[in-house]
């Protein structure tokens, strides 16, 4: 685990990679009766509580401060990692574990301690597959977030089709299709492709971003057909993978496992992801085409 530039907590700088590390450090831990925080780079009431906590119960501090300093008693307590793998572990053992971690987890990826432990037991497992967890955690407006995510790329990509040779049917349902995407855009209506996951925050109303879902999925399904039909993977220069994307389906906001950290994306050998997955006992294995979305209810399998 990478060590704070800053102090995080109550009073203290809380820079949002900082606040990241020691909230996804915090998960590590069982807080109980606390739940795990979502590592969303914001030090706010329930972060401090945790630090709190764990300040009193697992780093022996009579009057906790509720702060994290870089170098501090709290961090270097944190760093040891959680009960479960970090004590007992020499110091080569957890440095390898770091560096798989750091192959095949993307930094972005939100961690609740139901996420931490999925993700500690199947990474080893990967072995030669190429494989890469790209999505963890994901709060209700997170998933939100993803929709208009999936919006705009299939708006982009529509704009785009219909600047392809196209007869007067299916070019009549791209325009359609357009209009009826920005009829229910997001506030503000772009950005969403080229930030990172969250960014920016939508100011839409709930019933707006439901209305948006369903327009959405209806919409990929359109955009799947026109692809078909009007052969526009071989008009294009853009790659086929862009078209399967912009076609494929998106989670149901709210309904999501991502909300309750049973879910993970991994990005990859799409294939190869899916049965090892799947003979590890998961409850759901989804093709995204540009990634396999996998859920496990009921824990990983024992190997
Ligand atoms: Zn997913």
């Amino acid at each position: 685990m990478s060590d704070i530039q800053g102090s995080v907590g109550q009073g203290g700088d809380n820079a949002e990679p900082d606040v990241r590390i020691v909230q996804k450090a915090l998960n590590r831990f069982d807080l109980t009766p606390l739940t795990a925080l979502a590592v969303d780079g914001r030090c706010g009431p329930r972060t401090i509580e945790s630090i709190r906590h764990f300040q009193t119960r697992n780093v022996g501090i009579a009057n906790p401060d509720g702060r994290v300093d870089p170098g501090g008693r709290t961090m270097r307590r944190l760093d040891t990692g959680s009960g479960e793998r970090g004590t007992g572990q020499s110091p080569e053992t957890r440095a390898a574990d770091r560096q798989l971690r750091a192959e095949r987890v993307d930094p972005r990826v939100q961690e609740t301690a139901v996420t931490t432990r999925l993700i500690d037991h199947l990474i080893p497992r990967f072995g030669s597959l190429r494989a890469k967890i790209i999505g963890g955690f994901l709060s209700d407006s997170d998933q939100f977030w993803k929709v208009n995510y999936h919006w705009e790329y299939l708006l982009t990509m529509t704009e785009h089709s219909l600047t392809l040779s196209l007869d007067r049917a299916d070019q009549t349902d791209l325009q359609n299709l357009a209009s009826s995407l920005r009829g229910c855009a997001p506030t503000p209506s772009c950005g969403y492709t080229s930030s990172p996951v969250g960014k920016p925050v939508d100011n839409s109303s709930a019933e707006d971003a439901l209305r948006r879902y369903q327009v959405l999925r209806s919409g990929k399904e359109t955009f799947g057909r026109v692809t078909q039909r009007a052969d526009l993977k071989k008009k294009s220069t853009r790659s086929a993978a862009m078209f399967d994307l912009a076609a494929a389906p998106v989670a149901s906001p709210g309904k999501s496992k991502h909300g309750s950290g049973y879910a993970l994306d991994i990005q990859g050998d799409n294939n190869g992801i899916k049965s090892l997955c799947s003979g590890l006992g998961a409850t759901l294995v989804f093709d995204e085409k540009s990634h396999v979305h996998v859920e496990f209810k009921n824990g990983l399998a024992a190997p």
